[in-house]
């Protein structure tokens, strides 16, 4: 990637989701954040073996196809990209699953996730996406506990979380004008929908359209802000937390493992 290279004072955003492509309606969170001189890291529970817009081929091979995209995806916007091993359509929140994950942020040491949320719409409702954001919140806990991520240190830094916004969410929305990183936005979707056939330009551009809109902007995406304040934002790190307060750490002599 060119550019200057991340500030000391750089945040690292860590955005978790379930299959490649999903991460199309995220661009300008990310965008906003490179844009700051931060680090960005791009994990995908699984390849998206399952799909079937490829035909009947062996998923090994579509598997392979979706590396590739995501190295291309991961080029495009200058971020750090892994993959986990989780199954396609089969991705359960179970304990396990919870402690690869906070292995990742324990190692990765985010200053706030991006992931799925619990919303239950056409097209968002995918159940591994809802167990995604199952697995991935449950993880930011589990590595504050030195017993489940060593011999890696425990992240105890604040992360706050955002998740896709869903449709009837009571939470507070964030939002990211996308004016500036249109060029981007496409560039990934041009990407996946050259072999998977999505996303669709027009879907995209009103769904950026109709955010935009609710903000008083062309163009928006917009997220569930769990722990912030939300409202209209550059990035979304640094963010404040909406009035929670330090954690209330234990002093040592106090009981292990409390959250
Ligand atoms: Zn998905």
């Amino acid at each position: 990637m060119t550019g200057p290279p991340p500030a000391a004072s750089g945040r690292t955003l860590l955005v978790a989701l379930a299959h490649p492509d999903d991460e199309v309606g995220t661009v300008a969170a990310i965008a906003s954040q490179i844009a700051r001189g931060d680090r960005v890291v791009l994990v995908w529970l699984t390849r998206g073996e399952a799909t079937d817009a490829y035909g009947r081929i062996d998923p090994g091979e579509v598997a392979a196809r979706r590396d590739a995209m995501a190295a291309r995806v991961g080029r495009l916007l200058g971020v750090e990209t892994r993959f986990l091993d989780f199954t396609d359509t089969g991705v359960i929140a179970t304990r396990d699953a919870s402690l690869s994950m906070a292995r990742l942020i324990a190692e990765i040491k985010p200053d706030g996730v991006l992931t799925w949320g619990d919303a239950w719409v056409r097209g968002m409702r995918h159940p591994d996406h809802q167990a995604t954001g199952r697995i991935v919140r449950d993880a930011i806990t589990l590595a504050r506990i030195r017993s489940c991520v060593e011999p890696l240190e425990p992240h105890r830094e604040p992360a706050p979380i955002w998740t896709y916004r869903g449709l009837h969410s009571p939470l507070p929305a964030a939002a990211i004008d996308a004016e500036p990183y249109l060029d981007l936005i496409f560039g990934v979707a041009d990407i996946y929908h050259q072999e998977l056939q999505f996303p669709d330009r027009g879907w995209l551009e009103e769904r950026l359209r109709r955010i935009g809109e609710r903000w008083g902007c062309r163009w928006a995406e917009e997220f569930d802000a769990w722990e912030t304040e939300g409202g209209l934002v550059q990035s979304l790190l640094p963010a404040d937390p909406a009035g929670l307060g330090p954690h209330p750490e234990r002093a040592a002599t106090e009981s292990p493992n409390s959250d």
